[in-house]
């Protein structure tokens, strides 16, 4: 099977609004821009957040809320179609004043203290979502299965 290669295009540079939702900002952006394929990472604070763990056996989402501020160690993702809509999937690592890290699935609930983005977008195939009945995700097409 011949596997789907990208090349890079534009390279989005930018710190996000201070007190807004992550997950609603990169959503926002990738849909403005119309980036359909692209990679995310991103460093920053948080002022409050909450992350997902997707339970394998229920194959339900688990929401875990973390009140308190905290800093992104780690934001990771990627950009593809989903439902006709440019989707951002993103994992995030936070940690506390201990230096104590959380982590999981990017959800709704992390609250921007100062966040530094780079979003690279990638120009070829579309990249397209569906279920997955083996792990009940909406995930990359058969297609694209290395
Ligand atoms: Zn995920």
């Amino acid at each position: 099977m011949a596997l789907p290669t990208y090349q890079p295009k534009r390279v989005f540079i930018g710190r996000l609004k201070h007190g807004a939702d992550l997950l609603q900002e990169l959503t926002r952006i990738v849909n403005e821009e119309n980036i359909r394929t692209g990679s995310i990472s991103g460093i920053g604070g948080l002022i409050r957040g909450a992350v997902a763990f997707y339970n394998q056996q229920t194959k339900q989402y688990e929401r875990i809320e973390l009140n308190e501020s905290l800093e992104i160690t780690s934001l990771a993702g990627n950009v593809s179609i989903f439902k006709q809509r440019s989707f951002p999937h993103a994992h995030i690592t936070l940690s506390d004043k201990q230096g104590r890290a959380f982590g999981g699935h990017l959800t709704q609930g992390c609250e921007i203290w100062a966040c530094e983005v780079v979003i690279q977008e990638l120009e070829g195939g579309t990249l397209t979502r569906e279920f997955d009945e083996t792990t009940g995700l909406p995930l990359w097409k058969d297609s694209s299965i290395l």
